[in-house]
């Protein structure tokens, strides 16, 4: 089994109420070869909410406790990230996960890119929370352009 973004399944649980969808993982899910997860919402945040970056690190840092998650109101959500991700984590392990495939450049989700901490749109190299914590579990994690471009 797989486990993939919600978004990239076509549900609308962004910051703002849309999706990601991408077909062909929307697909394997309708046929029951993957499973839909939102690190966001299991952490306990709900859609809609305000966009969010990592302020001062990367999701390895925010780990540690060297950098936070911050929306864009100035409110630090750091700690919805962090048991977003370890409530992941646990259905990876639940379901014996090879590959998990999370959306781009989110800052639970990104798996080679987020967004720069200030709201300006810029990347940076690096990890959202979630998928920092799954590779530190010897988990693969793939992003949506990475897992098409291999199997499809
Ligand atoms: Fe999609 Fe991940 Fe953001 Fe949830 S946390 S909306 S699954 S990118």
């Amino acid at each position: 089994m797989i486990l993939v973004s919600s978004c990239l399944a076509g549900l609308k649980v962004r910051y703002n109420g849309t999706h990601s969808l991408e077909e062909k993982i929307g697909k394997l899910v309708e046929e029951n070869k993957a499973v839909p997860v939102c690190p966001e919402l299991l952490g306990g945040l709900a859609t809609p909410r305000e966009p969010t970056e990592i302020i001062g690190g990367s999701g390895e840092d925010v780990l540690e406790g060297k950098a936070k998650v911050i929306d864009k109101a100035g409110n630090d959500v750091t700690e919805f990230f962090v048991k977003g991700a370890y409530a992941t984590l646990e259905i990876a392990q639940t379901y014996n996960a090879i590959i998990v495939v999370l959306k781009e450049n989110s800052p639970s989700c990104g798996s080679s890119s987020i967004y720069n901490g200030e709201f300006s749109g810029e990347k940076i190299a690096g990890n959202g929370v979630t998928s920092a914590l799954l590779k530190r579990n010897g988990i693969q994690v793939m992003s949506e352009e990475q897992f098409v471009n291999s199997f499809f």
